[in-house]
């Protein structure tokens, strides 16, 4: 860091931070520096990042350049999100129930949750230009989770037991693989860059 001006780092602190007046709080020991733009944080403006601390006013910024997403896109993700996790949670439930049980049957329905996730995860950003909402993650959440509960009731019915929706009838394969989907897709629209 170039040399300041500034008689203490106190004092450098309070008059580069620009989150202030809510940094006005010079009472704590925290020196640390952006690594991005080098000034002093306070323990009110920082915010850890996979590379290390930058400012809220930093990070607001970034993340307002990284999230360009509209509602559109968040119907479309969910409306691609959705129906190819119904298959992949149905098809990890059928082969729990009729092929290979247990751990076994949760170990594959985990794997075929992540395989599948990373295919979901690119078919529905591709979708949407690669435009990521400040909700994306919140919307292929709520798809996944609500795949895993419909998927009983498909695998049901593909079973010959007739055509019923009955939220309650739970699958932890099912489940299993919507969290190995839920997984790839947080981390695929959650990445800061
Ligand atoms: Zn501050």
């Amino acid at each position: 860091m170039a040399e300041t001006s500034y008689n203490s780092l106190e004092e450098e602190r309070l008059a580069t931070c620009s989150v202030r007046p809510k940094c006005k709080a010079p009472d704590d020991d925290m020196m640390l520096r952006s690594i991005r733009t080098g000034r002093l944080l306070c323990s009110k403006c920082y915010v850890h990042t996979p590379t290390g601390y930058i400012g809220s006013d930093e990070a607001k910024a970034s993340d307002d350049r990284y999230f360009k997403g509209t509602t559109n896109d968040y119907v479309i993700i969910a409306a691609i999100i959705f129906p190819l996790s119904l298959v992949a949670c149905t098809v990890a439930m059928f082969i729990d129930v009729n092929i290979l049980g247990g751990w076994f049957g949760w170990m594959i329905a985990f794997m075929i949750g992540s395989g599948a996730g990373t295919f979901i995860a690119r078919t529905a950003r591709n979708a949407t230009g690669k435009r990521v909402g400040r909700q994306s993650a919140v919307v292929a959440i709520g798809a996944v989770a609500l795949a895993a509960l419909m998927a009983p009731s498909v695998f049901y019915f593909i079973s010959g037991y007739g055509l019923f929706f009955n939220l309650s009838t739970l699958d932890l394969a099912a489940i299993i693989c919507a969290a190995g989907i839920g997984v790839v897709l947080y981390n695929s629209f959650m990445r800061r860059i």
